[in-house]
Formats: structure tokens, C-alpha cells, sequence
């Protein structure tokens, strides 16, 4: 909304025709050329308060509110523009917000929620709604960067680096997130972190000899079925709950 012209006025020592107050134009004394400084009925300044838009009926400057400001205090338009769009800074979306619908569905759900109507209606819900996303979201992206960790490592340790690269771009296409850069940077280190430690001990340690199918397949499907145990267990506990 633009600033009130009157107020405006009156804040800068524009002497208002009081008489005129009811009026949509308001009459005032010209600050820019000051011809009815000497006349006491004389006001040549108009000041439209529907459309904020001033005029002087002698000198015949002329504009909106924000050429007023300007001419009044000698701060450019740009600047007083700048000062009354930032009194209301514009809304970042949390990145939870940003998730898209496939990425969601990694998730569990069947579509994108309503983030604006939600942050509307009901502020906590929509608060303790979008952080248990992001925690879910957070926990599906470390579990793949471990899978993919312990794939490029098999990959590396039984000369299957192109299957392996292959296998991390299909996560990566899968979650619309990068990991190889990340990962390969990871392994070149002189020391690990520690869940790049555990991904390494949990890929050398299966029993690639006793399995059938090259070891990239043995290791994905270990990964499977961790995978599947871990769900069942959770469900356990929400059973026993
Ligand atoms: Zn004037």
C-alpha cells in the first residue's frame, strides 16, 4: 500500500488548510515554490488523498507520493520505494516446502501438501507438520548416501567402478539429490567420518564367496533386506507401544 500523502505533509512541516481536511483534494501551503508563503488564504498545493498524488496550482510541480518524499526530505524514489517494500519482507519457504511430489513419495505420501493454506489456518500444525518432513526426508537422504557409500566402495574393491557410478545415478535420479561428488570426496580423505567407517565395514564384511551373482548384486541385495528388518522392527515397536 502507498504511504498517505497527508501524512506525509504533516510529518514535513507542510502547513495543511484545515478547512479542506474533509476534501478528497487537500489544500496546503507550496513548499516548492513558496508563491503563498505571504498570503494568508492563498494555498497552492493540492494533495489528492485517494491518489496520493500531489500538485501546485502556481508552480506546477507535480507527481506521486514517492517524487513528494523525495523533494520533501531529498532522498531519491528508489530509496523510499526500497524503504516501504521492506517493511514487509517477503515469505522463504522452508526447505521442507521445496520437496517435490517425487520426493515426497520416497516418503510415503500421495501428494504434495498445502503449505500456504496449512501455514494459514493452523500455524503449530503447520510448524510440527513440516519439521517431522524434513527429519524423514534428512533420514532417507543419510540411509541412501550410506547405500550408495557402500556401493562405490565394492565397486572400487572388486573393479566394478562403472556399474557402481551407474548404480549411484539411479539413486541420484531417484531422489533428484547428488552424491557422487560428495561421496568421491569422502573416499579420497586421509580420515573417515564415522558412518563412512561403518558403511565400509558393513561392505567388506558380507560373505561375497558364499553368494551367488557379482558382489555389487550381493551387496544391494544385503542392503534389501537390512532395509526390510529395519521397517519390521519399527513396526514392532509401534505395535507395542
Ligand atoms: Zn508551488
Amino acid at each position: 500500500m502507498l504511504p498517505s500523502i497527508l501524512d506525509i505533509a504533516t510529518q514535513n512541516g507542510v502547513q495543511i488548510n484545515s478547512k479542506t481536511l474533509r476534501y478528497r483534494e487537500v489544500r496546503a501551503k507550496c513548499p516548492f515554490c513558496n508563491a503563498d508563503v505571504n498570503q494568508k488564504h492563498k494555498f497552492y498545493l493540492s494533495l489528492n488523498q485517494r491518489d496520493q498524488v500531489f500538485k501546485c496550482w502556481y508552480c506546477h510541480e507535480r507527481g506521486g507520493v514517492f517524487k513528494f518524499v523525495s523533494l520533501l526530505t531529498g532522498e531519491t524514489e528508489e530509496e523510499i520505494k526500497n524503504r516501504y517494500s521492506n517493511t514487509k519482507s517477503p515469505y522463504k519457504p522452508h526447505p521442507a516446502e521445496k520437496l517435490t511430489l517425487q520426493q515426497l513419495q520416497l516418503l510415503g505420501y500421495r501428494a504434495k501438501p498445502d503449505w500456504y493454506a496449512l501455514r494459514k489456518r493452523d500455524r503449530e500444525y503447520y510448524i510440527r507438520t513440516r519439521d517431522l518432513v524434513w527429519d524423514e526426508w534428512k533420514q532417507l537422504i543419510r540411509i541412501e548416501r550410506n547405500k550408495a557409500f557402500q556401493v562405490l566402495i565394492v565397486g572400487i574393491e572388486f573393479s566394478m567402478y562403472q556399474e557402481a557410478v551407474s548404480y549411484i545415478q539411479s539413486i541420484e535420479k531417484k531422489t533428484s539429490v547428488s552424491f557422487l561428488d560428495f561421496l568421491l570426496e569422502v573416499y579420497s580423505k586421509s580420515e573417515w567420518p564415522i558412518w563412512a567407517k561403518e558403511a565400509k565395514q558393513f561392505a567388506l564384511n558380507l560373505n561375497y564367496k558364499k553368494h551367488e551373482g557379482n558382489p555389487l548384486s550381493v551387496l544391494i541385495m544385503a542392503q534389501y533386506i537390512l532395509n526390510t528388518l529395519s521397517y519390521q522392527s519399527e513396526e514392532e515397536l509401534v505395535a507395542a507401544q
